[in-house]
């Protein structure tokens, strides 16, 4: 709904939601109740139901309510919504406790990407766990627990490594390595995304300057969050960490989301103008996901954009994703930017890949996330194999 705010303005976002609550209000039965009960959330309470089957089936009809894109001006939008089942009185006994046990399940929806989940099925550890790791966070840093892997990417065109992206890990001293999707949304909720950033972008660009040499300079991809790059000094401590470290502005790709440059524009914007300026790769990653609206991808200062691995984890058996990595290829090609894909997990994706005219790819197949010991090793057995005479246009990859 911020997200709506920012690019379309309050009334449009009261307009969204008064259509949502208008269309909730046509699934429900005479004796369910529609309450708004936050700035964008919506509460169905669903009375009389048989089985567990009901409250699926209720969240069933609201995803196909909301299908059909939404009217703002005269734009047609493709809303999402996420939902959290729970039940009473198996869940919980009263009305407070029913609705943190809502907003568990919401919050589990979120994070797994689901549609929607049941408080009953929302593991109580995962529960627990995701609340003890924000406190746990705080020190994470601290005890130097958080690392960077590196996934290597690769140009098409040469067959060579020419890069790669920083990846955070927590390596955590009880539960072994944690991936982002397990902290980072905990490390935005409490503020410690900003020092965890940071750290990071310079453990990345030391890591930068220990790799060798191949054919060029490799370049660093630094995934970048939204309450980083609104941050008024964020270009000046971009330029600063390339100084402490020697690296060129060339070498780094600050990787964002349009929704993150969305969430402050014109701060975001201005950062974002200064530092493609001073040579800095500017990339849209996990497109196709978010925004792509066009109007306005067009004025972004990006030099280059990554299709989100959704759309090519299953290139090779699906037409459809087929068509849209072609029409990603043609839009950036028509606006002059770089085109790289991510999740490339088989030699027959990496092939449609190159036919459909990506520049650089990422994914299993190339390599995995790895640590920077193991990356410098890589590096150096493709050094040997590329000395080894690969000619040009030919895949070198090590699945
Ligand atoms: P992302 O930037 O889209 O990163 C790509 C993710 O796809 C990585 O997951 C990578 O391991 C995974 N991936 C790459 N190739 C394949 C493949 O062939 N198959 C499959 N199944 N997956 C593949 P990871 O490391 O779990 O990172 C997830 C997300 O966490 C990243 O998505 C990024 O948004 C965020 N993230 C990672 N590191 C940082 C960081 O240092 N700072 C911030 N703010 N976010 C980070
Ligand atoms: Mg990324
Ligand atoms: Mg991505």
């Amino acid at each position: 709904m911020r997200r709506i705010r920012a690019q379309y303005g309050y009334a449009a976002s009261r307009q969204l939601l008064t259509e949502l609550g208008r269309r909730l209000n046509d699934i429900a039965r005479a004796h369910d109740e529609v309450l708004l009960v936050g700035d964008d959330e919506y509460a169905l309470i669903l009375s009389d139901l048989l089985n567990h089957g009901h409250a699926t089936l209720a969240a069933t009809r609201i995803l196909n309510a909301v299908a059909t894109p939404f009217t703002i001006g005269a734009v047609n939008y493709n809303a999402t919504v996420s939902i959290g089942i729970t039940i009473f009185p198996d869940d919980a006994a009263n009305a407070d406790a029913l609705s943190r046990c809502a907003d568990l399940a919401l919050a589990t929806a979120e994070r797994t990407q689901a549609p929607y989940a049941c408080y009953a099925d929302t593991p109580t550890s995962v529960t627990v766990a995701s609340w003890e790791l924000e406190g746990e966070l705080r020190e994470a840093l601290e005890n130097s627990e958080l690392e960077m892997y590196y996934q290597p990417q690769l140009d098409l065109a040469s067959g060579t490594v020419c890069g790669a992206e920083a990846l955070m890990r927590w390596n955590h001293p009880g539960r072994g390595l944690l991936i982002p999707g397990l902290f980072i949304g905990a490390a935005e909720r409490t503020g410690q995304i900003r020092p965890i950033s940071w750290a990071g972008l310079n453990m990345a660009l030391q890591a930068a300057s220990q790799w060798p040499r191949l054919d060029a300079p490799l370049t660093v991809g630094v995934n970048i969050s939204a309450i980083l790059l609104g941050e008024p000094e964020f270009a000046e401590l971009v330029l600063d960490a390339l100084a402490i470290w020697g690296i060129a502005p060339e070498r780094l790709v600050l990787e964002i989301t349009e929704t993150a440059v969305m969430r402050q524009f014109d701060t975001s914007y201005a950062a974002l103008k200064r530092l493609h300026e001073r040579g800095v790769e500017i990339l849209i990653d996990d497109f196709g996901t978010g925004y792509s609206s066009l109007r306005y991808f067009r004025n972004l200062p990006a030099s280059a954009l990554k299709i989100d691995k959704s759309f090519v984890m299953k290139l090779a058996s699906n037409d459809e994703d087929r068509h849209i990595v072609e029409s990603i290829v043609g839009l950036a090609r028509k606006f002059d930017l770089r085109v790289t894909a991510e999740g490339a997990s088989d030699a027959e994706t990496m092939e449609i890949l190159h036919q459909l005219g990506c520049d650089t790819v990422q994914g299993y197949y190339v390599g995995r996330p790895m640590s920077q010991a193991e990356f410098i090793d890589y590096l150096e057995g493709q050094h040997k194999t590329s000395s080894g005479g690969l000619g040009k246009g030919e895949v070198a990859v090590s699945g």
